[in-house]
């Protein structure tokens, strides 16, 4: 072969690896300099690691707070993203919740209704409610309490009548109804293995995944103009088509993706990726991480400690724009998965323009 036909064909395979990988990589370029808001965050405490990793990303933080069954814990994660968000909208807005423990006394829902207009007062867009509602709780005849229990329909009602969101977190995967995996020392592992107040396989008398979707598909559709957005995919996210049968059914309904990437990776590319296209005004990203300069449990952190978180945040993101921007091969445990490299503008719903609509003032100050 003459040297000059020998550089025309690398030339012109340069040429083709440049043509095939620069769409991929435009798209990552344009979501990294988008604004971007991670709608699914916990904030223990402000700390400049946290906005500096904001800053770097270009992106905010919405923080919400839960466990209306542990008031303490409740209150101080109340007092936390009141405080923080006054000081710093650029990075804070936030999600409050509601006391659980009075659920009898006979005032309780306008004591209620009166906490959540203090938090509305302290800027709060958004109310959450927690999977200890049709897990946990119960009633005086010893009934689980479902979402769809009528003592919540005067709290429901409030928070329409307010112009706030309802973003819940209903049930678990659809795994905690299985038996538990089992790890390499042939122990059970996981998250129910250490939490299993949550693992309900062969539990006959707890409420089963089925119940607590129905509960929470029946407050979708007696609240027609309740802006709802379902936690973790709405927990059905082990299949894309179980979640774009309720987005058709209820035109209030929205979810996040909140931790929940791995579930997308694991279903069929091809069926994702039309999944979100098709419904890209009703999904949002989050991460479902925490940080802080203190633990959940009140210490302070390490240095350590804060350096396993920023690279836990970091990790994920980078992890998240790479798969949902590019078509790249990416490691995953022992696969392989393939990024989804979806259209700019519909990246840009999902990582901020569907956050803007389904939590209005969420992206105040940013
Ligand atoms: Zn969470």
């Amino acid at each position: 072969m003459n040297t000059h036909l020998k550089k025309s064909i690398i030339i012109l395979f340069i040429g083709l690896f440049i043509f095939c990988s620069s769409n991929s990589k435009e798209q990552l370029n344009y979501l990294n300099s988008i604004k971007k808001i991670d709608m699914h965050f916990h904030v223990i405490s402000d700390a400049p690691y946290l906005r500096e990793i904001m800053d770097e990303l270009n992106m905010k933080f919405f923080t919400i707070c839960t466990r209306g069954t542990n008031i303490d814990i409740m209150n101080f994660q109340i007092n936390t993203a009141k405080e923080i968000c006054k000081k710093y909208p650029r990075y804070y807005a936030w999600a409050t919740t509601f006391d659980l423990t009075r659920r009898n006394d006979p005032d309780w829902a306008d004591n209620v209704k009166r906490h959540l207009k203090d938090s509305f007062d302290y800027g709060a867009l958004a109310v959450k409610v927690w999977k200890e509602i049709g897990m946990e709780i119960k009633n005086l005849d010893g009934k689980y309490i479902h979402l769809d229990d009528p003592i919540f329909e005067p709290i429901f009602n409030y928070i329409e009548q307010e112009g706030k969101t309802l973003i819940a977190h209903m049930g678990e995967p659809i795994q905690a109804w299985m038996p538990l995996p089992i790890g390499p020392d042939g122990k059970p592992t996981g998250y129910w293995a250490n939490n299993p107040q949550w693992h309900f396989w062969d539990k006959p008398d707890k409420p089963s995944y089925n119940d607590i979707m129905a509960a929470r598909d029946h407050v979708l559709a007696d609240h027609p103009n309740l802006r709802f957005i379902g936690c973790h995919l709405g927990s059905l996210e082990f299949d894309v088509d179980e979640i774009a049968k309720r987005l058709d059914k209820y035109p209030n309904f929205a979810v996040g993706i909140d931790g929940r990437t791995r579930y997308f990776m694991w279903q069929a590319r091809g069926k994702v990726r039309e999944f979100i296209i098709k419904y890209q005004d009703r999904i949002m990203y989050g991460t479902d991480r925490s940080g802080g300069l203190i633990t959940r449990e009140g210490k302070e952190t390490t240095p350590r400690d804060i350096e396993s978180s920023i690279k836990s945040i970091m990790d994920r993101h980078e992890q998240f724009f790479q798969y949902y921007a590019t078509d790249d091969e990416m490691p995953l445990g022992n696969y392989t998965v393939k990024g989804l490299a979806l259209p700019e503008e519909v990246l840009n719903k999902i990582f901020y323009g569907n956050a803007v609509r389904w939590v209005p003032g969420v992206n105040n100050d940013f």
